[in-house]
C-alpha cells in the first residue's frame, strides 16, 4: 500500500513537470516567432499616419474628369487644411523629390526605407529639397492653394499618399 502511494506520487511529479517544461518550450518558440517577425521588419501603412487627421474630403481611387474628358486615378488622401498651415512629416526618411508637379502644385516626396514612401501634395513654400535628410516633426512646408483636377475640391488641402513598392496603401 504505502509502495504505491509512492509511485502514485513519482508519476505526479512526472506529469507535472513535463507539462511546466511543455508550457516552458511553447513559450520560448512563441518569443522566438515574435522576434523573427519584427526583424523581417515589417512596417505597415500604421507607420505612416497623415501628419492630419481627420475625415478626408476624398480618398484614393478612380475618378471620372469632366475637365479632362477621361477617368484619372487618385492616388492619395486629401484632407481639408486652411491655405498656410505647416506640414510635418511623421517619419524620418530622404527627400527624393521636392518641387512643381502638374496635378499637385509643390510636393514633397520622402524614401522611408525598405520600399516604403511618402508623397505630399498641395503644398507652397517648401523647406526642403532633394537629398535631404527629414526626421519625425520636421517641417516640409505649407499648404498652398490649387484647383483640383479631380473636380469639385475647392478646399485648400493636404494630399497624402503611401506607396509600398508599385502599391498605393490606403489607410
Ligand atoms: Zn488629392
Amino acid at each position: 500500500m504505502r509502495r504505491w502511494k509512492g509511485l502514485t506520487a513519482i508519476f505526479i511529479i512526472g506529469i507535472t513537470f513535463f507539462g511546466i517544461r511543455a508550457l516552458m518550450l511553447n513559450a520560448q518558440e512563441e518569443s522566438k516567432n515574435t522576434y523573427a517577425q519584427e526583424e523581417l521588419s515589417s512596417k505597415t501603412i500604421e507607420d505612416f499616419p497623415s501628419p492630419i487627421q481627420g475625415k478626408p474630403l476624398r480618398v484614393a481611387g478612380e475618378y471620372y474628369s469632366e475637365e479632362l474628358g477621361t477617368t484619372l486615378f487618385h492616388s492619395g488622401t486629401d484632407y481639408a487644411q486652411a491655405e498656410g498651415a505647416v506640414i510635418r512629416v511623421k517619419h524620418a526618411g530622404r527627400v527624393t523629390y521636392a518641387g512643381p508637379d502638374p496635378f499637385l502644385g509643390h510636393k514633397v516626396e520622402v524614401d522611408c526605407g525598405e520600399d516604403w514612401g511618402v508623397i505630399y501634395g498641395g503644398l507652397k513654400n517648401l523647406r526642403v529639397k532633394e537629398g535631404d535628410w527629414v526626421e519625425a516633426d520636421q517641417a516640409i512646408g505649407q499648404i498652398g492653394y490649387y484647383p483640383d483636377i479631380f473636380g469639385d475640391i475647392e478646399q485648400t488641402h493636404l494630399h497624402y499618399e503611401v506607396w509600398h513598392g508599385d502599391l498605393v496603401q490606403v489607410p
